[in-house]
């Protein structure tokens, strides 16, 4: 299987040659084409997202994502878009021995990826602008029935619509009654619904009465950020870009430019990531050994500065890698 890699900015190199090391340690025949994108890229070739590494990402088994910056909205949300990865998949899960809000949390964020103020088409005009915000009822049923077929799958029990429809009376109103047209077909999957801000305060007070979120692509991508941070914070966000055919597969974090080149970002957000890949691609056991290695080795008390220790990445990324062989 080919994997299109493409590290991208600041974080997104370091984190990911910790993935990639992990990854190494397995004999799965997977085969990695590194590629370029992001704000260098644009520096070197006029071009953020350059034709090469988007062609190469279509032809792809998975593409493997570090990060972007200033030019995240012209290389991860159009790879989703051009790849029509419409189902992006952010778990927050307390990893044991991560001191935060809420151990023991265990949630799963499906957003939409391909719609809503994501879509781009904004204009301007003598000291105004404006967007648009596009909401089909064909995507907002394929989100839908993708958050309760996961659900299904992962035996959650119930499905959390997120929307602001006594105020965006059209958009939202197309997204929550295709999200109760769908909930009608999962009967035995509970299925309510909250107006975004209330989510949020409940998200923060009482986190456990959520299991499977769905929402809008910005509400989506608001939301994923706060649930990181009841469980531990970006340095752990995992998240997948699913599609029909190609995936994406990215860490919930971006570039991090505050703490690029000081070798202390936490690459357990991209190793999980990559389990995701795994998962995805079929490799359901190796994926469960990377997830028990990262998560041994935390529970030891093995952390990057984020989570309160001391560990560099590639001292981190060690531990885990010794993990993973006395898991084999
Ligand atoms: P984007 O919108 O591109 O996703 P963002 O605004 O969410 O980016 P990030 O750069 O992802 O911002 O991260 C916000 C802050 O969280 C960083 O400045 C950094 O301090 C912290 N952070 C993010 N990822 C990590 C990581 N892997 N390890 C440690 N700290 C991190």
């Amino acid at each position: 299987m080919r994997i299109a890699v493409i590290p991208g900015d600041g974080i997104g190199k370091e984190v990911m040659d910790s993935a990639l090391a992990v990854l190494g340690e397995l004999d799965l025949g997977l085969e990695f084409e590194f590629y370029e994108a992001g704000d260098e890229a644009l520096k070197k070739y006029g071009k953020a997202l350059p034709d090469e590494t988007l062609e190469a990402c279509k032809k792809s088994d998975a593409v493997l994502f570090g990060a972007a910056g200033e030019t995240a909205a012209d290389v991860i949300v159009r790879l989703r878009q051009e790849l029509e990865t419409y189902a992006n998949v952010r778990p927050a899960r307390a990893i044991r021995g991560v001191k935060c809000l809420y151990p023991g949390l265990d949630i799963v964020i499906v957003r939409e990826n391909t719609e809503c103020l994501y879509k781009g088409w904004e204009f301007q005009s003598d000291g105004s602008a404006f967007t648009i915000r596009l909401i089909t009822e064909r995507a907002s049923e394929r989100i839908a029935r993708f958050a309760f077929e996961l659900a299904r799958r992962e035996g959650r029990k119930k499905v959390t619509a997120l929307h602001k429809a006594n105020v965006m009376k059209k958009t939202c109103r197309i997204f929550r009654d295709a999200c109760r047209r769908v909930a009608k077909e999962y009967g035995e999957i509970a299925f309510n619904e909250y107006y975004i801000d209330a989510a949020c305060m409940y998200l923060v007070m009482d986190p456990f009465r959520f299991d499977v979120i769905v929402t809008t692509n910005m509400f989506g991508d608001i939301v994923s950020d706060l649930a990181a941070g009841l469980v531990g914070g970006l340095g752990i966000a995992p998240s997948a870009n699913i599609g029909e055919k190609v995936s994406i597969f990215e860490p919930v974090h971006g570039a991090a430019f505050d703490i690029a080149g000081k070798g202390i970002a936490n690459p357990t957000a991209m190793i999980l990531t990559s389990a995701m890949m795994l998962r995805h691609l079929g490799f359901i056991d190796e994926a469960k050994k990377v997830e028990m290695a990262v998560e041994e080795t935390i529970a030891n008390g093995k952390t990057t500065p984020d989570l309160g220790g001391k560990l560099k990445t590639i001292e981190f990324t060690r531990e885990v890698i010794r993990t993973l062989k006395e898991l084999k």
